[in-house]
């Protein structure tokens, strides 16, 4: 029985001299030392630099970001804290002026800043983060307050190029640029080029401004210029405004947009072509279709083709709700069917091109949710889709000198943007 204590001692003892030395080893007395004094600076450290998250002193509170969930209210946020009904009441009143809390939208960011008393979270302050550029703080304690906070933000000059290889979209973003660029460099050359095709080999160079916070891009401010080589030609594009906004233009002041848009509506398919004979699916018999059928999804936004004055917002039995636009003494467009017209639409109102008139629907005579549009030209219905499309305004002759030197300063700042590295297959490629 002793002998056998003894053992156990004596193992127990030479596991703990083991552990001693390994301990003791892996830790030399420098290291030590150092990490003694550097527990005691950080101690300093945030003893003299408390954490403050957007404004607020939170050492001695515990933080929570989370993101709003679908149907998620202010109320479910805040009753989760143990804020009581009459606070989140009275707090939705101040926040009015400043901020609708209704407007709290899912997959937006929150902060909430709590203390812990007895396991119980009680609330001091709720962040709300609408968009990166500003954040709307709601203090519950003390006094109840609402504020916007905007952070500060910086517009930088950036420039991205590319040779396409599968696509503009996959191109913009693999050199660092974001869909929204994407967008409107698609949208900036959409007349000249149909994105939605291939065309490597193909080269860019755009020149814009971007947003940044805290260095990070939130948006693109503009685009001041860019380049396109489309099969060996080049698209030159400067942004300018003659004083109706800013438009694009190419090397002789020719706008790039036309005076109409390609299509007034975003559609999933043309259901319906312009016909002088076809078959009418609810009248059943055969008649013309002097139109372009769109269909879309009810509630899908309706745009001025171009600019004009509107002639016509009216409900009729076969054309349901529809609005017709004058652009000039040669053209005018008729959207039929909407399921509601535009806010502010009335004949006699001015109208810009890509301006919201009304919503896709199916009054009238419609089997399902679509846009019928109509295309005047001199008195006459053509087919939407193949009249030759007028461009749209070119540079004032009293903007001329002006465009041109600024043109110059562009394309100077073009020029020193560098094509990457091209792929010589994908060259090869595009050649064919
Ligand atoms: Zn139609």
């Amino acid at each position: 029985m002793r002998k056998i204590f003894s053992a156990v001692v004596v193992l127990a003892v030479m596991s703990l001299a083991y552990f001693y030395t390994f301990e003791y080893s892996a830790l030399s007395v420098v290291e030590l030392k150092k990490e003694v004094k550097s527990d005691s600076i950080s101690k300093e450290v945030l003893q003299v630099a408390p954490t403050i998250l957007y404004g607020i002193v939170v050492d001695s509170f515990q933080v929570e970001e989370r993101s709003v969930q679908r149907n998620q209210s202010i109320s479910d946020i805040l009753l989760a804290y143990n804020v009581s009904h009459q606070t989140i009441y009275h707090l939705a009143n101040v926040a009015k002026n400043v901020f609708d809390v209704r407007k709290i939208a899912p997959n937006k960011k929150y902060t909430v800043i709590y203390q812990d008393e007895d396991s119980l979270p009680s609330a001091t302050a709720l962040v709300y983060e609408p968009n990166p550029e500003e954040y709307v703080v709601f203090n519950l304690k003390d006094s109840i307050n609402v504020y916007v906070e905007k952070r500060p933000v910086e517009i930088k000059e950036k420039a991205i190029s590319g040779t396409i290889q599968s696509s503009l979209y996959e191109e913009i973003l693999k050199n660092g640029g974001t869909p929204e660029l994407v967008d409107l460099v698609a949208d900036m050359y959409g007349w000249q080029i149909d994105f939605t095709k291939i065309y490597p080999g193909d080269q860019f160079k755009v020149l814009f401004t971007e947003r940044t916070i805290e260095g990070k891009a939130v948006g693109v401010e503009e685009i001041i210029g860019a380049e396109l080589i489309h099969y060996n030609n080049p698209f030159l594009s400067v942004a300018f405004d003659q004083g109706d906004g800013v438009d694009y233009f190419d090397e002789e002041g020719k706008s790039l947009r036309k005076a109409f848009l390609r299509y007034p509506v975003k559609f999933t398919r043309i259901s319906s072509r312009y016909t002088a004979k076809r078959f009418h699916p609810v009248q059943k018999r055969y008649k013309a279709h002097l139109g372009t059928d769109y269909a879309a999804p009810t509630g899908t936004p309706i745009y001025a083709a171009g600019d004009g004055v509107i002639t016509k917002a009216v409900y009729e039995k076969f054309n349901g709700r529809n609005v017709k636009i004058r652009h000039n003494s040669t053209y005018s467009t008729q959207y039929l069917h909407m399921n509601g017209i535009a806010k502010g639409i009335k004949p006699g109102m001015k109208v810009k091109q890509g301006q919201l008139i009304g919503y896709v629907g199916k009054t009238g005579l419609a089997t399902g949710p679509h846009l019928c549009y109509r295309f005047w030209k001199n008195g006459r219905q053509v087919d939407a889709m193949k009249v030759d499309l007028p461009p749209s305004e070119p540079i004032k002759e009293d903007y001329l000198s002006n465009f041109n030197r600024y043109k110059s300063f562009v394309k100077e700042k073009l020029d020193k943007i560098a094509y990457p590295e091209s792929d010589e297959e994908v060259l090869m490629a595009g050649m064919q």
